[in-house]
């Protein structure tokens, strides 16, 4: 399987950065390598100071596809997850500098946090929930899909021109305003509406 995240897909979070808006969505990949293992510690890594959070709505594809319709998108997938993009935002930066890509920044072991999945049968609009993460029990970021620059079916549609999406693949959508470095013995806590979709510790 595969993770394809998309980058700068909330305007207040583009801002945050200093980014440009893009014209097309950013996209990069994470190998399943990079996902952290239920019930294990985040640990950081120590190529970095600066290891920052980023909560995202995350979708899983159920059927493969190549060059999908906007308009059929919503029939590859049928669950809704939320999880960590982590960021080694000092090597991002650095690499952003010179034009290199991201991965040793985004795609190192752990660097994917994969919450529960929720059935999307269960929302009455998936391009309307509200997520939100929680570090040691403030509320830290907060956002609601309804204002993604490119929504999920649009997502699948732009990315699947690039990659055969497969069975398993999974979708990470991009993170609202409010990032920031995690410290060891943070605990941070995921939910979408008000479930709890993941609750994992940094060390
Ligand atoms: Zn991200």
């Amino acid at each position: 399987m595969k993770i394809i995240c998309i980058g700068r897909n909330y305007t207040d979070h583009i801002k945050e950065l200093e980014n440009e808006k893009p014209t097309d969505p950013v996209v990069f990949l994470k190998p399943d390598t990079a996902i952290l293992l239920k019930k294990q510690p985040f640990f950081i890594p120590d190529f970095s100071n600066d290891v920052h959070y980023e909560v995202e709505v995350l979708v899983k594809i159920n059927k493969v596809g190549k060059h999908i319709q906007k308009k059929f998108a919503h029939k590859y997938y049928d669950q809704i997850g939320l999880g960590i993009d982590f960021t080694a935002r000092d090597l991002q930066s650095q690499l952003k500098e010179k034009g290199l890509p991201w991965e040793k920044a985004k795609s190192f072991d752990g660097a994917a946090v994969i919450g529960d999945w929720l059935d999307k049968t269960q929302f009455q609009d998936v391009d309307n929930l509200n997520f939100s993460l929680q570090k040691n029990g403030s509320l830290v970021q907060q956002g609601n899909t309804s204002l993604m620059l490119w929504k999920i079916d649009e997502i699948i549609e732009y990315v699947s021109k690039y990659f055969t999406l497969k069975i398993g693949d999974i979708i990470f959508t991009g993170t609202p305003a409010g990032v920031g470095k995690v410290n060891a013995n943070d605990k941070l806590v995921g939910s979408i509406e008000n479930t709890q979709m993941f609750s994992i510790t940094v060390k």
